[in-house]
């Protein structure tokens, strides 16, 4: 790899802007999870040296993540990833009769999920809408309580814009009305401090990949006493709350990439990485027919992940420009999700309000912590390129004119 996030392959220089999809592992996290394949392949839960140290390591990533989250070590428990804990949190809490209070603009991982204990489930569900600016007003949660809403869950950064959600004051709201709260912190931990006390959260989940860790583990913090039904039963693992062997190099992966992570956090990092989106943000938007998507009413952004802007480019057609900056070396992604092969705008974007050829037309950039300078001046140098190469053949550009 060469330095920051421009990799080498061929003779093109790749810059990787799509750290809200995934993040390669860091060396550091690598060289923790090693010896945990072969050397101390143990199971965690043998009580011979080899399953001890095992659970030694074990142990020791659970310290790190309480430390993460704020809270006690038997609060952590370990799991596949962001898509388990969303799940986990809606399917082990609400039965029949009870109500649900969330977002439109969750990640689908909490969407589907609703959606299923909204149909079958027997479960009432309320879908709060976003302001424009992409914010959810903790007062329309608070008008959308019932006297039988047992659960809130709401993010805390939205993976399309970064839009940081008022999650204290969401806190605040479900404590007066002795409700439960979930915040699906995939996309915040490692970004932004988490201190799920302060916030007052019942249930956290995050995500090993996001964070410079390996794919298919995570983590999810459950307040001592939350009555969470276990997603998957079968051996008295993670105090019975989550069976299945531990996934042991994952595990101890997480907690170096949990501890990198709260570095980060802290040593200004992320000021750096905010600088970067800005000037790249603003090179953007020095471009004729752009615009953020994630403003609020005064046209500022408002307060967001460092690492992710999400812009749109009148005329193109957003998963066009994806292809051609991925041509260039740039890896970035669209306003539209591919589903069961149909290309559907973005439900967030279109839940911000934008309609739906503005939201097609909308790309998503996020930087990973180790972005440079020179990965700035590339993607500035390739975009204004591919915008003008698409627009000069666009069906769109051609209706607008004539
Ligand atoms: N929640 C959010 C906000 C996400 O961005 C993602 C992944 O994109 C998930 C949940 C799912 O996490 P995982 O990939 O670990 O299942």
């Amino acid at each position: 790899m060469a330095s920051g996030s421009g990799l080498v392959s061929g003779a093109v220089k790749r810059v990787y802007m799509d750290a809200n999809a995934t993040t390669p592992l860091l060396p550091e996290v690598v060289e923790a999870m090693h010896p945990y394949w072969m050397e101390f392949f143990g199971n965690a839960s043998s009580i011979h040296l080899d399953g001890q140290r095992a659970r030694t390591a074990v142990d020791r990533a659970r310290e790190v993540l309480a430390e993460l989250f704020h809270c006690h070590e038997a609060e952590v428990v370990f799991n596949s990833g962001g898509t388990e804990g969303d799940n986990t949190a809606i399917f082990g809490l609400l039965r029949p009769g009870d109500h649900l209070i969330t977002t439109s603009i969750e990640h689908s991982a909490v969407l589907q999920s609703a959606r299923r204990v909204g149909g079958t489930g027997g479960v009432g569900v309320t879908y709060v809408d976003p302001e424009p600016s992409g914010l959810i007003d903790p007062e329309a949660i608070r008008a959308a309580l019932r006297p039988e809403t047992r659960l809130i869950s709401v993010m805390l950064a939205n993976n399309e814009t970064g839009v940081l959600q008022p999650v204290e004051e969401i806190g605040r709201i479900a404590a007066e009305a002795g409700v439960f709260f979930h915040i699906d912190a995939v996309q915040g931990a490692g970004k932004v401090p988490l201190d799920v006390r302060r916030i007052g959260c019942h249930l956290l989940s995050i995500s090993a990949h996001k964070m410079h860790g390996p794919k298919g583990v995570g983590a999810m913090f459950v307040r001592r006493g939350t009555p969470l039904e276990p997603l998957l039963v079968g051996g008295s693992h993670e105090r019975r709350r989550r069976a299945g062997t531990e996934n042991v190099p994952g595990i101890v992966g997480l907690g170096k990439a949990a501890e990198l992570a709260m570095k980060s956090v802290e040593d200004g990092t992320w000021d750096r990485v905010a600088g970067l989106r800005d000037r790249l943000e603003a090179g953007v938007l020095a471009l004729s027919g752009t615009g953020l998507n994630g403003a609020g009413s005064d046209g500022k952004p408002v307060a967001r992940a460092a690492n992710t802007t999400n812009l749109w480019f009148d005329q193109v057609e957003g998963e066009a420009l994806v292809i051609a900056l991925d041509l260039k070396g740039v890896a970035v992604s669209g306003g539209s999700a591919c589903h069961s092969g149909a290309t559907e705008p973005s439900h967030v974007l279109l839940a911000m309000g934008l309609d739906k050829a503005r939201a097609r037309a909308s790309l998503r950039f996020s930087l990973l912590k180790t972005a440079t300078d020179a990965d700035v001046d590339h993607v500035l140098r390739v975009v204004p390129e591919a915008v003008e190469k698409l627009r000069a053949v666009s069906p769109l550009a051609a209706r607008t004119l004539g």
